[in-house]
């Protein structure tokens, strides 16, 4: 990035922009090189002149969440890291005769689960104890075997690349995948619309302590990680396949398959990226060696090598 583009960005940014910044620090796994320049969008005004800005000069840009899903490689990434804070981490209720929330997609699930139960408005309560922001929650239809963020989505707004126009999309208007929502190359997710049901405040909290008990009993939330680093294969599950491979425990460098739950790779506090990459490697090797099944990601790899 020359100094021209940085000095435009920081006038359209201000204080919210800063440069070269460890992908470390924004991301769960806690490894990643440096990102060119990271801007905390605080409202739709300035982010439509980045927006504009960033497009028009090719730089490129990712969205980024709680970085909970998310492998930097080493050599960093190039351009612009856009986090949505400010009033894209909002939240209200609708007040409406059917109990929904309009929900900005920088507001992080755990806030979201507690306003819900705070407000008696159950349905998000298999969200709890998962990491990420509402964007990122809907850019991978995160859950549990139980329930996808897509069973309580009524309505996102997207800001599309092309023209920066805002787009309100119905359920019925968004294709969610296992771990997926299909959108145009670009596109960044603005805010939510979730349908829920009213019951008592006490009954959903109980729910919502039963799930995080439940899931620091499972994963090893002592380490950092970025939660399931495989997709389950149809029918299958990625842990039971790499446990069986016998890669529990298994290190590269500093990190580690881990003994907990052998579909999450923990950064024993020295790890690289090209340490998580080989790990996933030797994991989709010995999987297809063993049992002639694919794995593949379900965490997204950017940056460079
Ligand atoms: C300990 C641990 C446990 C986890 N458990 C679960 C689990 O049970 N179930 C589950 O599904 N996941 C789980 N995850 C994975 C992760 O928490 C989810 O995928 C989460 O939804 C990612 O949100 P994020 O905001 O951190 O997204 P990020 O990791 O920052 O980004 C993920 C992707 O979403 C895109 N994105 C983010 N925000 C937007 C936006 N506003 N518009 C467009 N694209 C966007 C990014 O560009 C990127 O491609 C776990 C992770 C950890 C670390």
């Amino acid at each position: 990035m020359d100094d021209d583009t940085k000095k435009r960005i920081k006038e359209i940014g201000g204080e919210a922009v800063l440069f070269d910044v460890p992908m470390s620090q924004y991301t769960t796994f806690k490894v990643g090189g440096n990102v060119e320049a990271i801007y905390r969008a605080r409202n739709l005004e300035e982010l439509k002149e980045m927006m504009a800005f960033i497009t028009d000069g090719g730089i490129p840009y990712l969205i980024l969440g709680e970085g909970s899903n998310l492998l930097v490689r080493d050599g960093g990434l190039n351009g612009v890291a856009i986090v949505l804070d400010g009033y894209f981490a909002s939240v209200e209720d609708n007040n409406m005769a059917e109990p929904c929330i309009l929900s900005g997609a920088g507001l992080l699930l755990n806030k979201l689960v507690n306003f819900c139960t705070e407000k008696g408005l159950a349905g998000v309560e298999f969200l709890a104890g998962i990491p990420g922001t509402l964007g990122g929650g809907l850019a991978m239809n995160a859950g549990t075997g139980a329930q996808e963020i897509k069973d309580v989505i009524r309505e996102v707004t997207v800001l599309t690349k092309k023209g920066g126009i805002l787009e309100r999309r119905d359920s019925l208007n968004l294709r969610f995948k296992y771990r997926e929502l299909d959108l145009s190359i670009g596109e960044i997710i603005l805010s939510a619309i979730l349908n829920l049901k009213r019951d008592k405040p006490a009954s959903i909290r109980k729910r919502v302590i039963s799930i995080i008990k439940q899931r620091k009993e499972r994963f090893p939330l002592d380490m950092p990680s970025a939660g399931s680093i495989f997709k389950n294969p149809e029918g299958n599950h990625a842990g039971r396949l790499i446990d069986a491979s016998g890669l529990k425990g298994r290190s590269i460098g500093g990190a580690m398959i881990s003994i907990k739950h052998a579909n999450f790779i923990v950064n024993k506090g020295n790890a690289s990226a090209s340490d998580i990459l080989a790990l996933m490697d030797l994991a989709i090797i010995k999987v297809r060696e063993m049992f002639n099944i694919q794995l593949s990601p379900e965490i997204k790899i950017v940056g460079e090598e």
